[in-house]
């Protein structure tokens, strides 16, 4: 009988192994969605920080926000170069992308090139 109780055990002990690779498997999850907040949460301060920087506040970090900028007028010069390529503009008003052989901005009405 000892042989069936020692295959009992070892069938409980696979059942238990299996149940507790289920809860690792959750307890995973829930740090991995803990991990995933903290990271919005960095990146909301990293915004907060940044609008301080804009609005001229001291930071402490103007360096990276000085980054972030040099970025931002990357971004500007390609879209502007995408605008060309497409022979868009943006209205002086509101934004919008316009092609240049419209007379007007479809979305406020402003006249395209003033
Ligand atoms: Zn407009």
């Amino acid at each position: 009988m000892a042989f069936l109780d020692d295959i009992k055990r070892f069938g409980k002990n696979i059942t238990e192994k299996g149940k507790d690779a289920i809860e690792i498997t959750k307890l995973n999850s829930q740090i991995g969605a803990e991990k995933d907040k903290i990271k919005d949460l960095y990146l909301k301060i990293g915004e907060a920080v940044y609008r301080a920087y804009v609005a001229g506040e001291t930071t402490g970090y103007e360096e990276l926000c000085a980054q972030i900028r040099a970025s931002e007028d990357v971004i500007s010069e390609l879209n502007d170069k995408v605008l060309e390529l497409k022979n868009s503009t943006k209205c002086s008003n509101c934004g919008n992308e316009v092609p240049k052989d419209t007379a007007f901005c479809s979305k406020c009405g402003t006249k395209v090139g003033e």
